[in-house]
């Protein structure tokens, strides 16, 4: 028997999968080539056919966000500026094969060269795409991957995802990905667990795994003690699991029987859509960087989008925090290329700039106020000044929609605690109506350790003493002063980080819906 391989990555999608390795990363079927190039073109348009009816036919079963992920692949196809390079390589000579690889190639280079993690996660969108028409053009549709399979490889494509089914179990070892991608936001949505930035795998990997995506582990060959130790862990996370659904319906409790709230984050409009506002006390952010994803919204959009969740939430509050692009989120149009973009133009020092995109969405946010309980926050607040600027900024817009006649209200000013200026010296910023402690960016910022860097990541933990004083001061400094402040980072989410905050004064978490479960049954574990 093989002696065991263990190795540690990120867990991008907790949970848990015992079965066999398979390779995501074989070589496909080779093609065989045509007699004239006129035939290979015509392969070709008909392999780009084939691959786009495969996309219709899923986005009639997938869900929004899939869907949403499907039609930006089918609309890729359909570009002419993509097949176009390919096609002109078939006239000069070349295999479709070859023709299409090159193309592709060339665009995926340029993404995968980019120093910001959102074009890197777009590369793996056009490698799927790259590969759906290869394997057209070889009719070697989905090679069967084994029910429970663990697939392990580079990194997986969105639509190879979508075509397995994870009825049976299986999960995701990649050696690079991000906790970033697209997959891996579907992997958390279905509950497939997922590790990515596993290192080097040795290729040609065989027999039997176990994914531990609760702690970002994978062993490959277990001996009987790890099977026997993996499957204990795995029966207390599902048995935590089932004992967290009892919770979901249940206001939040300490064992002491204080009261916590517990908030959702949300990116999406249609991310309300599955949840049941009974569950939760409202949206504790928002974050509206995602609409503005590859064209930036007009007035009209965005008032819709806001005005959908708010009337969802009903009385309870919703919180949308302006535009944070820029750092890991780029938006084509607005965001700049620059050095070291999580210390650059982001967030409010972007709006700030671009006052032309910044009052569209504060006109949006100010019509959709009457249509429910909103409140608004700033993102990467580091001076009062710019609070105070943006705060100008909302009254005079309000005054000039007020003097057209047109319906709006001026909602509550808050503003994000993620740069350290503010947690260090809030005293500056007495006069906002909240804080909400973004721990993400607070946490890299304190501990120069960047969120997206899984080489960095063993520092880039919220519980560090430093950053946990200056959340406990944060706290402090609003009961103090009558201003509510709550969490809106991943570690509100995190049943591990969840005591520790709760102990340093935070009665007001905001977490990803998929953790509301058992962040209230973590809370109700605590004992203060
Ligand atoms: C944070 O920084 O904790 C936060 C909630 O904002 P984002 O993750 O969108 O930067
Ligand atoms: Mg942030």
């Amino acid at each position: 028997m093989p002696a065991p391989l263990r190795l540690q990555g990120i867990p991008a999608s907790v949970g848990y999968a015992e079965g066999p390795l398979f390779d995501l990363d074989r070589p496909p079927v080779a093609y065989a080539g045509k007699a004239s190039s006129a035939e290979e073109l015509k392969s070709l348009k008909a392999a780009i056919g084939k691959a786009v009816s495969r996309l219709v036919a899923m986005v009639e079963t997938a869900d929004s966000d899939a869907a949403g992920i499907l039609e930006f692949h089918i609309a890729m196809l359909e570009d002419d500026a993509l097949s176009g390079p390919a096609f002109a390589s078939i006239a000069s000579g070349h295999s479709a094969d070859a023709a299409w690889r090159q193309a592709l190639d060339a665009e995926i280079a340029g993404y995968e060269a980019s120093d910001q993690d959102y074009f890197r996660a777009r590369a793996t969108d056009l490698l799927d795409i790259r590969d759906q028409v290869l394997r057209a053009l070889t009719d070697d549709g989905e090679h069967a991957v084994p029910a429970g399979a663990i697939l392990y490889g580079e990194d997986i494509a969105p639509t190879r995802f979508l075509q397995i089914d994870w009825s049976a179990g299986g999960g995701i070892a990649l050696k690079a990905g991000s906790t970033a991608s697209h997959v891996a936001m579907l992997a958390r949505s279905r509950g497939v667990p997922m590790v990515v930035g596993l290192g080097a795998l040795p290729a040609g990997l065989a027999g039997p795994a176990l994914l531990d995506a609760e702690h970002g582990s994978i062993v490959v060959d277990p001996s009987p003690m790890e099977i026997a130790s993996f499957r204990e862990s795995l029966s207390a996370f599902a048995a935590r699991q089932g004992d967290a659904r009892s919770f979901l319906t249940r206001p939040a409790l300490t064992k002491a029987g204080t009261a916590v709230r517990v908030q959702v984050n949300i990116a999406y409009p249609t991310d309300v859509d599955g949840i049941d506002i009974a569950t939760c006390d409202g949206v504790g952010l928002m974050r509206t960087e995602f609409l503005f994803g590859k064209t930036l919204p007009d007035e009209e959009t965005q008032y819709r989008a806001y005005r959908k969740v708010l009337e969802w939430a009903g009385e309870k509050p919703v919180t949308i925090r302006t535009v944070d692009a820029g750092g890991d989120k780029p938006v084509p149009g607005f965001t700049i290329q620059e050095g070291n973009p999580f210390l650059g133009l982001r967030g409010i020092r972007l709006s700030l700039a671009r006052l032309d995109i910044f009052r569209v969405q504060i006109r949006a946010l100010l019509r959709a106020a009457p249509h429910g309980n909103l409140k608004v926050m700033f993102p990467m607040i580091a001076t009062a000044e710019e609070y105070e600027r943006s705060a100008a900024l909302f009254a005079e817009e309000q005054a000039a929609l007020a003097a057209r006649g047109i319906m709006q209200k001026m909602p509550p000013l808050g503003i994000m605690v993620e740069v350290p200026s503010v947690a260090i010296a809030p005293e500056a910023f007495a006069g906002v109506a909240f804080f909400s402690i973004g721990s993400n960016d607070l946490t890299q910022y304190v501990m120069a350790a960047a969120r997206d860097n899984a080489g960095v990541a063993h520092l880039n933990s919220v519980r560090h003493p430093a950053v946990l004083r200056l959340i406990g001061s944060v706290a402090a400094f609003g009961r103090e002063n009558g201003i509510p402040v709550s969490l809106c980072g991943d570690a509100g989410g995190d049943p591990a980080s969840i005591p520790v905050l709760i102990e340093a004064g935070l009665r007001d978490l905001s977490v990803a819906p998929a953790q509301l479960a058992t962040a209230k049954a973590a809370i109700s574990d605590v004992a203060v």
